[in-house]
């Protein structure tokens, strides 16, 4: 056999082993189960939610059709042989959008995991990670970096585009980008050890170029900077330094948008938020501490702040260290005074939870933060869909219940704009018209 053929035998052969493995999982309980698309299905619930204008439907139907939505509303066309699904006392919502989460990280050592195991064992890991997520109502995400796995999330992304695995519908960064010495390098190890970076190395506008080039030839659907860190409180006031200045974010936005991309950052404080927002980023990520000018911008440009407050809860409460935990309080705390100046000013919103570090599948608890810290429930409803969509760059397709999108639907059991821990314990899962949980 030439290698050719050899080579081509051995991708049938894998193909047929990943076959066996989906019948496995379609067969497995777990109270979760994957099933095919008939061609009409009904969803049938108590209530439906139109995020759009806050009312609800009762009780609320969906027709979907392959794997679009068909029709919406209190009672839509039973189409003969299809099937009906009565999901009883539950209100019906479009599926949910984390617009920052790890796939490769999990609940540990940040750091260490990223020395301690290999990218083939994360990549395993983060399969497992889409697969909660979406069994939690998240439909769609968005991957923040891999933390020095490189591009392993292409595959991921992929294997899940491909019907191999279940996970959410993904936008992803590959690796993040950041300064040597800066914000996500590996700092505070034997210098002889050479332990790598989470992030790939730019230092000035020319190596982000080659950087972002690099990610996008990799497989990229976006480009994800470090612009500010390492973080310090001192004396109770916040300070982080930037990474990069104005003009240099400005060549990354623009070699990004060369061929239709764009650029998120983790950002929190000044000058980073403002040369970032100056930019034109997408979105600022963390968005801790942001001036009235950074703000202005980002109403004007409609760039999103993506407030992740599970995480900074997360480490308040499971702190490595005593110090560490006193100042992830302080962080969490001046982020909820924060956050309230931000509402006020107007600024556009979408959920991120930087899931990862925390155990994924868990991550609705964003929602709770973000109303106990000042928003209503609808509007972390919205941040989580429609805005999600517009930032994922999906908008008209997902984020919500309209005939033509896609058939990302979830139950939860009760009323979510009653109550918006419900979100934590989604009931039903479709995603581009599959029944993932039931
Ligand atoms: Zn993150």
């Amino acid at each position: 056999m030439t290698t050719r053929r050899i080579v081509a035998t051995l991708a049938i052969f894998a193909l047929y082993c990943a076959s066996l493995f989906l019948s496995a999982i379609q067969g497995q309980t777990n109270g979760s189960q994957v099933s095919s698309a008939p061609r009409a299905m009904v969803l049938h619930a108590a209530r439906l939610l139109d995020v759009e204008t806050g009312r609800i439907s009762t009780p609320g139907e969906i027709l979907v059709q392959g794997d679009l939505i068909a029709e919406v509303g209190s009672h839509v066309t039973h189409p003969h042989e299809s099937e009906f699904i009565d999901l009883g006392d539950t209100t019906l919502l479009p599926g949910l959008i984390d617009a920052h989460v790890h796939l490769f990280l999990h609940p540990g050592a940040e750091d260490l995991q990223t020395v301690q195991e290999s990218v083939p064992q994360r990549t395993i890991l983060a399969t497992i990670a889409a697969r909660d997520d979406l069994f939690a109502g998240f439909t769609a995400e968005r991957d923040m970096g891999t933390e020095g796995a490189g591009s392993a999330d292409t595959a991921v992304r992929n294997a899940i585009n491909d019907g191999l695995m279940p996970g959410p519908r993904l936008r992803i960064s590959g690796n993040a980008i950041d300064i040597l010495g800066g914000h996500e390098d590996a700092i505070g190890y034997n210098p002889a050890q050479h332990v790598l970076s989470n992030a790939t190395y730019a230092n000035n506008a020319e190596e982000l170029v080659t950087a972002i080039r690099g990610e996008l030839k990799e497989g990229a659907d976006f480009i994800k900077i470090y612009e500010t860190g390492p973080d310090k409180i001192v004396d109770g006031r916040f300070s982080t330094p930037y990474q990069y200045t104005e003009e240099e974010l400005t060549v990354a936005v623009h070699e990004a948008a060369r061929s239709g991309h764009r650029v998120a950052v983790h950002a929190m404080g000044e000058p980073g938020t403002l040369y970032a927002a100056r930019a034109g980023v997408a979105s600022i990520d963390h968005a801790l501490q942001l001036s009235d000018e950074t703000m202005r911008l980002m109403r004007e440009k409609q760039i999103f702040a993506v407030p992740t407050f599970t995480i900074f809860e997360y480490f308040a409460v499971h702190p490595n260290t005593p110090a560490q935990g006193a100042r992830d309080s302080q962080l969490l705390d001046l982020h909820a005074q924060e956050f309230k100046k931000q509402l006020a000013a107007g600024i556009p919103f979408a959920v991120g939870s930087d899931v990862g570090p925390f155990p994924h599948g868990t991550q609705a608890r964003e929602f709770v933060l973000m109303v106990k810290f000042g928003m209503s429930p609808l509007a972390a409803l919205q941040a989580g869909t429609l805005n999600g969509a517009k930032l994922l760059g999906w908008q008209n397709q997902i984020g919500a219940l309209k005939p033509g999108y896609d058939a990302d639907i979830i139950a939860v059991p009760g009323d979510p704009l009653q109550d918006i821990s419900i979100l934590q314990k989604v009931s039903f899962v479709m995603k581009n018209g599959v029944i993932y949980r039931k």
